[in-house]
């Protein structure tokens, strides 16, 4: 008889396993606490519009070893258009000036030449930088499976890479374009501000883009929710099935070996393998009450910062807005109301180059800014309405700042808060994204097992300082290798 796994969470990380456990011939059922499957990576329908909720950038959309848990897990197929934007980001700056940040290296380097002159040798040594950084490869294999052969013969292909990590590993991105001693004070300025975050890693800085010029970070066209119902659709052909509304309270455990799990209702169900991927804090501190820590995963919840919350905001506009630059920044305070501001920038995305968003000749514009959770989280009913009101006006004055004229073509205005993400997807503090990637964590990975519990393993960006898709997806797959191996059998990867 098949052997069953439990999968809790129905996000990319949780499906991926799913799909992983059945290629595997191994029984699989993933209980999701909300109604469709997909986590923080969705979208909503409204008025015939979808608003999106992550995908910006999916790293692998060409090459490598992400790309080929992709095509196992209908992540993307032949069918997927994938498209490769010419621009990053605009960066507009509080006097009104701005920085355009291209898709690739050497476009990007040229146009800060142009506009800072002065600077050209160390733009060429940024450049220099952000080319070795092209040689950031994924493992195939989870961490415990690698040989010293593996990591020995990729050497050739990363050598450059190493180099960076031993120069900038340790370097935050301020400390790091402070070294490099622009003097043009617009460069300088535009470059200081683009990253809020203090400690925000000098290696991510430069990894962002060496990822985007080997043409090997699209979009998907159709977004998030295109990538998530066909991972369910995969699963699902694959004979896995996943439970909705039901809302995992606790695992259990006997002889230190995770044998099924209980939900809030109180119906139990049991397997031989639990696998979370539900975020991380709720896994080991409530499912598992903080009976199995490392030293390791004590230090991350105690010093890492999960990424803050957000609020987005879904303008749904009755107009067809064109813009050069779909996704800009514009830095600089503002207050919306006596509690609610932003505090550094806001980003402003125009869908239009997804015409599957909006209906023909309309528009889906998607504004976000960081919200503290801490804010939100005990604000009574009326005071939440009232806060989501204030939002939405504010937004209407924010569409006029950036698309003159079209405040009254706007026909939806939907605001999600911090409280929202929390309500449908238990996101630990409505984290986005898992763990903030700074300078210190950067190179580091917590482990898929607790020590002293058997049988158990958990995937999801929770494992990841930087989050996001591929490797939550790349996950899946290696609690899958972990078990195989366990099981003492070779892991399939297609039928
Ligand atoms: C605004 C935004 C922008 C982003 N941009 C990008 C981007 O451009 N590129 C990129 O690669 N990534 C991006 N990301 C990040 C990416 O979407 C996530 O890292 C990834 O989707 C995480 O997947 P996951 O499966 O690990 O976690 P989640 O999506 O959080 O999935 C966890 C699942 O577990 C379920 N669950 C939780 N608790 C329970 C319980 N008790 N019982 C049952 N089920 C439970 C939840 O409902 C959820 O479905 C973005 C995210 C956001 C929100």
């Amino acid at each position: 008889m098949a052997k069953k796994i439990l999968i809790i969470g129905g996000g990319v990380a949780g499906l991926s396993a799913g799909i992983y456990a059945r290629l595997n011939g191994f029984d699989a059922l993933i209980l999701e606490k909300h109604t469709i499957a997909g986590g923080v990576c969705t979208a909503w329908y409204r008025k015939g519009y979808r608003f999106d909720y992550s995908i910006q950038w999916l790293v692998g959309t060409r090459e490598g070893a992400f790309h080929q848990t992709f095509k196992d897990t209908n992540v993307i197929n032949d069918d997927v258009k994938i498209l490769n934007a010419d621009y990053h980001t605009r960066v507009v700056l509080p006097d009104g000036d701005d920085m355009v940040v291209y898709t690739d290296i050497d476009k990007w380097c040229d146009y800060l030449i142009k506009r800072a002159p002065e600077d050209e040798r160390s733009i060429k040594k940024l450049r220099r930088h952000m080319h070795w950084s092209k040689q950031l490869t994924p493992f195939d294999a989870a961490p415990p499976l690698r040989s010293i052969w593996m990591y020995l013969s990729l050497l050739p292909r990363v050598y450059k890479l190493l180099w960076a990590v031993f120069r900038f590993g340790g370097k935050t991105y301020k400390e790091y374009i402070d070294s490099l001693g622009f003097k043009n004070e617009w460069l300088r300025n535009a470059l200081m501000r683009n990253y809020a975050d203090d400690k925000f890693s000098a290696l991510a800085f430069l990894f962002i883009l060496s990822w985007y010029t080997r043409k090997n970070a699209g979009y998907p066209i159709g977004g998030s929710l295109g990538v998530a119902e066909r991972m369910h659709q995969r699963y699902t052909e694959l004979g896995g099935e996943v439970r909705f509304k039901s809302n995992v309270s606790e695992i259990i455990v006997e002889n230190d070996k995770a044998v099924g799990v209980r939900l809030d209702d109180g119906t139990e169900i049991r397997a031989d393998y639990v696998i979370s991927a539900a975020d991380g804090y709720t896994t080991i501190f409530d499912f598992l009450k903080g009976k199995y820590l490392s030293e390791e995963v004590k230090h991350a919840y105690e010093h890492w910062e999960p990424y803050p919350a957000i609020v987005q905001i879904s303008l749904g506009v009755n107009a067809k807005l064109e813009t050069q630059y779909p996704v800009q920044v514009i830095l600089g305070e503002r207050k919306i109301s006596d509690r609610v501001s932003i505090r550094h920038n806001y980003r402003i995305l125009n869908y239009s180059f997804d015409h599957t968003m909006a209906p023909e000749g309309k528009t889906c514009v998607v504004i976000r800014f960081e919200s503290p959770y801490d804010l939100w989280k005990d604000m009574d009913k009326e005071t939440y309405d009232f806060e989501k009101e204030n939002i939405k006006r504010y937004a209407l004055q924010l569409l006029e700042e950036n698309y003159p004229g079209h405040s009254a073509d706007v026909e939806v205005c939907d605001v999600a808060t911090p409280l929202t993400t929390v309500r449908y997807t238990g996101a630990w503090r409505g984290s986005y994204e898992g763990f903030k990637v700074s300078n210190r964590n950067i190179t580091a990975q917590l482990s898929q097992t607790l020590p002293g519990l058997d049988n158990f393993y958990m995937v999801g960006h929770w494992l990841f300082p930087g989050g996001g898709v591929p490797p939550s997806v790349h996950s899946g797959k290696w609690a899958l290798q972990l078990i195989c191996k366990k099981e003492g059998k070779p892991v399939r990867f297609s039928l």
